[in-house]
């Protein structure tokens, strides 16, 4: 730990998997300095990423690294007052990314979003964007919940975010509701505190997903069980996504070492028996933060990793570089 943080994280640890990996969430601008994510990720074998922004954002900063970039299209909530309006401008921006070549939608139902738009997952005003989605066969990556001390610390109005448990149900109603639309629930389901929640979601709902995106999160509380989540990855290998929801900054905000940090933590998370104290600084943590890693069985990560994203995304698994190269 000490030699990788030394080296400013340009060695990544040693691999037990030789393929690329696929990294399906992360929030990449063209505006922004997005090369210094790329090249991390070129070190640490990412071979995609599925960049969460507006429509034109996405597509713009795929067309910047077509290699590399897959557009992961946000809805459009500006009419949301108006559901004639609010449903015309987001079946466009669902029929536009799947021209584009998006491989999902990206919607955000955290708790916060009550202070923006009050609506909820299950609201009838999305009901036609989730039949165009169905009808293009594109998948839906989903934020709902948070951490559960962040509804101790912050989220303490019930009345306007309500519990955690609150967050589900909407959730559940569109996952019965369109039983083709892959579903994948960002940051381990929200719920990485709670695996027996998740494997219920999973036996219950055949396209329920998860990705284990949100660094400091999942590793807090997956490592906390490490033998309980290496069970979880095992049983459920086939629906769990990789994500690292790393997110490019503003250039004068930009933090040296950030992506390079973050994919090594997650490489020697999910590969390796590791012990240490985590470089990242935690402040939901008790104490200083640690990586407690899963050593998750080869098969398995191949398939987090890569495998069941191919599947599940519709993507193509040749190389992706030759079309570029001179
Ligand atoms: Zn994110």
């Amino acid at each position: 730990m000490e030699q990788a943080r030394h080296q400013g994280f340009r060695v990544p640890p040693p691999t037990k998997v030789a393929i690329p990996l696929i990294d399906v969430h992360t929030h990449a601008f063209p505006d922004r300095p997005t090369h210094e994510l790329v090249e991390a990720a070129e070190l640490y074998q990412v071979e995609r990423l599925v960049a969460l922004a507006s429509l034109e954002q996405s597509v713009e900063v795929q067309s910047q690294f077509p290699h590399m970039v897959l557009p992961g299209p946000m809805l459009d909530f500006t009419h949301w007052q108006d559901p004639d309006r609010f449903a015309a401008t987001n079946i466009a921006v669902v029929r536009e990314a799947a021209r584009a070549g998006a491989p999902l939608i990206k919607l955000w139902f955290a708790p916060r979003f009550q202070d923006r738009v009050p609506m909820k997952l299950d609201d009838a005003r999305l009901d036609p964007i989730f039949e165009e989605i169905g009808r293009q066969k594109l998948a839906v990556l989903v934020h709902v919940a948070d951490p559960d001390i962040w509804f101790a610390k912050y989220y303490t109005d019930t009345a306007r975010y309500g519990t955690k448990a609150d967050q589900y149900p909407p959730l559940e109603y569109r996952l019965e509701r369109h039983p083709e639309i892959v579903f994948i629930s960002a940051h381990m389901g929200g719920d990485p505190e709670h695996l027996d929640h998740l494997a219920e979601l999973m036996d219950r709902y055949p396209n329920y997903h998860v990705d284990t995106s949100a660094t400091k999160w999942i590793v807090r509380e997956l490592g906390r069980k490490p033998a309980e989540a290496r069970d979880f990855f095992q049983a459920y290998a086939d629906r769990i996504l990789f994500g690292s929801d790393q997110v490019v900054f503003r250039a004068e905000d930009a933090e040296p070492h950030r992506y390079r940090m973050r994919y090594w933590i997650h490489r020697a998370f999910w590969e390796t028996d590791i012990r240490a104290p985590s470089p990242l600084p935690d402040g939901d943590a008790e104490g200083e933060p640690q990586l407690n890693g899963l050593d998750l069985p080869v098969p398995v990560l191949e398939k987090v990793y890569r495998e069941n994203a191919l599947r599940l995304l519709r993507l193509p698994a040749g190389p992706k570089k030759e079309a570029t190269d001179p």
